[in-house]
């Protein structure tokens, strides 16, 4: 049901009040919760979902599993939390991961506070009152004097503008919002078009269930084997026996992950112990591969030693040559988000699999019964989009978002997205975002970078409620100055030398502006908390107290 009602009528609606309303019961929207509550204040969460686990609660494809090792994907916030759990794989299964979930949802008795089937439609700033008024698809209102958006990076699923696609008379499943009841893909003439992680999670499955599967690929990508195994128990007592000294070591590296990363410089070594430690991390397995070297996402040269060593394996495991050429990738390694996989490549040797290459077969159109790429029609009775996200801002964008002055988040945005700190935005007073662009987000074990952000924006509130002020805002020239930083650190990258969800342009008519920050998770977390000692610079606070009402330091 839409929402129909007027600003005005919406405005002078009773709604159930709140301290701080959080959009979003997934990993950031539940730990916000929980230090929410720990503050005294009232919350509560709106969650489109009937369940918690955010993107994990709707990506359960075939095959769908975390690319973190699992030791790490998990809070650290509470050491009888992280000593109590046992995770069953070195890379947790998504059915695992919302076990998980689920079970930090009852431990801390999240439940009474989440208000599911509540898909946010809007949320309104009303000035003079200082009041966000949250109003549900539904048609229900909320009104807080804080808003969270703990809404994700990688959960508003990207459905393809494919001609036709509404007249398939198959099944359409889309990888990011796969279906909660059974789906059986046995004996089915499959279609998959996607390459990207879950594309490569889910054509090995599909594979095994088909009649036949086509693989219809525009962008071959990089894949390292993930080694997934049964947790070793020694390794998993190891790290429980130090599991704090080891997630504080883990906020020393870039990506928030404790990892083996090499600082020398590709070039700086010769080919052959290059090619002994791509073996060995190769053979060791995981995404962790591209921490070889410290200039394999800054040099071409020193990039492409690495991609050539990957391209090589995929044509010793690939038997058809011409096959294994269309896997090949041509973007610099890493440039594009790297995959963990098992089987990926080899599974293409199967007798009930083709691939098809949409660059030199376009994809034409979808009709009835199948799909025609170049000139060919390939007849199918379920198609599987594994085609990505409106990544960093699409969920935030599927809101409408509205503060000072009537100015929408959608129009603020239009050629890219601004924050400070990937925190907040300008105009839009005491909305707080959990992994915003000009964030690392992304670029993390993104449960690292939440839990900093929701730190963050805890202390604040516990700073903003001790001092009786009503609003913080960032300034216009703090978000600026941080934009450009954030522009700064992406430059002499080799992020930008793909076409990558990163940048956006996976959505049509998506500003090209590569979102998250590269300045890694220590320096981005030195910067949010020297912010917060210097207090909250580049924030404006204003309260009931005069002395608060006087702008502090700005930009
Ligand atoms: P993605 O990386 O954006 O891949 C989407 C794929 O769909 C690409 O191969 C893309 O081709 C293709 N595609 C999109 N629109 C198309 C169209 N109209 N016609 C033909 N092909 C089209 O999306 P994703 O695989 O869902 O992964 C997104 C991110 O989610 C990952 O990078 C990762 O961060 C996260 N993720 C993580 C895991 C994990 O932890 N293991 C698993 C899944 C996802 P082009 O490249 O040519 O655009």
């Amino acid at each position: 049901m839409q929402n129909t009602d007027s600003l005005e009528q919406r405005s002078s609606i009773e709604a159930p009040s709140f301290d701080v309303i959080i959009v979003g019961a997934g990993f950031a929207g539940m730990y916000m919760l929980h230090l929410a509550r720990e503050l005294g204040l009232t919350a509560t969460i709106l969650e489109t979902a009937p369940g918690v686990g955010g993107t994990w609660f709707w990506n359960r494809y075939p095959g769908a599993r975390c690319d973190v090792e699992s030791m790490q994907y998990s809070y650290s916030f509470c050491e009888e939390l992280q000593q109590e759990w046992s995770w069953s794989e070195r890379y947790a299964s998504q059915p695992e991961i919302l076990k998980y979930a689920n079970h930090v949802a009852n431990k801390f008795d999240l439940l009474r506070d989440i208000r599911f089937n509540s898909r946010v439609a809007s949320a309104i700033f009303h000035e003079g009152e200082d009041v966000w008024q949250v109003s549900t698809a539904g048609g229900e209102h909320y009104r807080a004097k804080w808003c969270v958006m703990a809404t994700g990076c990688l959960s508003a699923a990207q459905r393809p503008n494919i001609p036709g696609l509404g007249t398939f008379k198959g099944e359409i499943y889309h990888t990011g919002n796969w279906p909660q009841e059974p789906v059986d893909l046995a004996s089915r003439k499959i279609g998959a078009i996607g390459t990207g992680s879950s594309g490569i999670q889910v054509v090995p499955e599909l594979a095994k269930l088909a009649k036949h599967l086509y693989v219809f690929q525009r962008t071959p990508n990089f894949s390292i084997p993930a080694r997934n195994q049964p947790m070793d128990s020694a390794y998993e007592a190891e790290w429980k026996q130090s599991y704090a000294e080891r997630r504080m070591a883990a906020r020393t590296m870039p990506a928030g992950i404790l990892s083996d990363i090499g600082t020398k410089s590709a070039l700086a070594v010769s080919p052959e112990d290059r090619l002994q430690e791509y073996e060995r991390r190769w053979a060791a397995g995981g995404t962790g591969f591209t921490g070889a070297y410290s200039d394999l996402l800054k040099n071409e040269d020193a990039n492409s030693t690495a991609a050539e060593f990957v391209r090589k394996k995929i044509r010793e495991v690939v038997t058809d040559p011409a096959v294994a050429n269309l896997l090949a990738p041509v973007h610099p390694i890493g440039s594009k988000r790297i995959c963990a996989d098992t089987n990926y490549f080899a599974t293409f040797n199967r007798q009930n699999l083709t691939l098809v290459d949409l660059r030199s077969n376009p994809l034409q159109e979808v009709s009835e019964n199948g799909l025609t790429a170049g000139s060919q029609f390939y007849e199918l009775d379920t198609l599987v989009l594994a085609t990505g996200f409106d990544a960093i801002t699409g969920a935030l964008s599927k809101i409408d978002i509205v503060g000072r002055q009537a100015l929408t988040l959608k129009e603020k945005w239009r050629d890219g997205p601004n924050t400070y700190l990937g925190l907040m935005t300008s105009g839009f007073p005491n909305l707080f975002i959990v992994t915003g662009p000009g964030s690392p987000s992304v670029l993390t074990n993104v449960i690292v970078a939440i839990e900093d952000n929701v730190k963050w924006i805890a202390d604040c509130l516990a700073y903003l409620k001790t001092r009786g002020a009503e609003t913080i805002e960032a300034t216009a020239s703090a978000e600026e100055g941080w934009m450009e930083h954030v522009g700064q650190a992406a430059e002499g990258t080799l992020y930008t030398k793909a076409k990558s969800w990163y940048l956006g342009v996976n959505v049509p008519g998506k500003p090209a502006v590569f979102m998250p920050y590269v300045g890694g998770v220590p320096t981005y977390q030195k910067i949010c908390e020297e912010v917060a000692t210097d207090g909250y610079r580049g924030f404006v606070i204003e309260g009931r107290s005069e002395s608060l009402r006087a702008r502090q330091a700005v930009g």
